[in-house]
């Protein structure tokens, strides 16, 4: 009969042992390990019940900080049970069209011009308000409902794309957020193509953001990624630099563009490991001619930095907050 204290020793240890790069030959890996504890018999007497509770406090590590351990707490489930509200409100608002797209500019700072836009989707609750999509992509993503809404987001960004082409203002970039669990299902190909069709949407003025972690299986992402080019649209890595890939991945994969995360923004202008990351994320980039963009500019300062390296296209509440659709429109008319 092991002690609870006993119990988070040994959860210290095994995560202290993941701390450590695996080496495979040509990658290393980093891997988190998070954990979740349940005790016999204070929290259940059958297994499968612990089991249950501490896949429970599993969950409630991982929604929090990747990593960690915890031990199972009956609160615990009252979160469990708020998910389940959730999801169920999340399908509801799927039929009732509660969703929305913000669109965020994007600048070429360096010739003062607009070159596209970021399409952001809000869910806005009659009751909640404005649900902030780090809120429920996760959980979109866990319970696949990620796959209608993705598609959902590519033809109401790519209608409204043509929209304002059509209406004379000069052609914009649509860039449009996928996670791995859309990429990966077998008819994504497809269904861009058809969105591209539907919409009359040339394919040059798409473009799908993508975060490193597609990039895990690389020899997957490259094939996929490749068919989507094949179609003429854009691949840009999002959050480039939080990741786990290397640099030297970059130059194995069909992309046109790394987006350098926030983080590196942020202190740009007084974090001299910040400046270098950025520094070398743009020497690589150009010499795989690949573009760069900074996003999260919100400072002078900050594009004061990135203008002296050379970076010449940004994105952040410097040049504006993601707007509506009808702000956006406004915006594409000042310049
Ligand atoms: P992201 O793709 O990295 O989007 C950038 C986020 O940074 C957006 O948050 C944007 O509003 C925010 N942001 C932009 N400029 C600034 C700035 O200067 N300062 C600060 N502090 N923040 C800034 P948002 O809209 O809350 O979206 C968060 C994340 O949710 C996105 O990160 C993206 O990963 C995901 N997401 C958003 N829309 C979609 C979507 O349609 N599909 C999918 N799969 N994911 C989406
Ligand atoms: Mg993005
Ligand atoms: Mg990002």
């Amino acid at each position: 009969n092991v002690s609870l204290e006993e119990t988070k020793k040994l959860a210290k240890r095994i995560q202290t042992n993941f701390e450590h790069p695996v080496e495979l030959p040509g990658k290393s890996l980093t891997l988190s390990c998070s954990i979740g504890i349940s005790h016999f018999p204070k929290h259940a007497l059958e297994a499968d019940a612990l089991l249950n509770k501490a896949d429970t406090a599993l969950y409630y590590v991982k929604e929090r900080s990747k990593g960690e351990y915890a031990v199972y707490h009956p609160e615990m489930q009252e979160k469990t049970l708020e998910l389940i509200l959730l999801e169920n409100e999340l399908r509801k608002a799927i039929k009732l069209e509660q969703f929305d797209l913000d669109y965020q500019p994007k600048i070429d700072f360096s010739a003062n011009r607009l070159i596209g836009m970021e399409a952001l989707v809000r869910w806005n609750h009659p009751d909640l308000g404005k649900i902030p999509p780090n809120k429920f992509i996760p959980l979109a993503e866990e319970t696949g409902l990620i796959i209608p809404r993705g598609e959902w987001i590519l033809r109401k960004g790519g209608q409204q794309n043509k929209e304002w082409q059509r209406k004379g203002y000069p052609p914009l970039k649509l860039s449009v957020n996928v996670s791995v669990r859309q990429l990966t299902q077998p008819t994504i190909v497809d269904t861009i193509k058809r969105i591209l069709d539907e919409t009359e949407l040339e394919p040059k003025w798409l473009e799908l953001e993508v975060t490193e972690s597609i990039l895990a299986d690389l020899e997957q992402a490259a094939a996929i990624l490749q068919q989507i080019r094949d179609l003429g649209v854009q691949i840009s890595v999002d959050d480039f630099g939080t990741g786990y890939s290397s640099f030297s991945y970059v130059k194995h994969l069909p992309i046109d563009t790394v987006k350098i995360d926030a983080s590196f923004i942020r202190d740009l202008d007084k974090n001299e490991e910040s400046k270098a990351i950025v520094r070398a994320v743009l020497t690589l980039a150009n010499a795989l001619g690949i573009s760069v963009i900074a996003e999260g500019i919100e400072t002078e300062e900050q594009l004061a930095v990135l203008n002296s390296d050379g970076c010449k296209q940004g994105q952040g509440y410097y040049f504006s907050k993601p707007l509506s659709s009808k702000e956006f429109e406004q915006y594409i008319k000042k310049f």
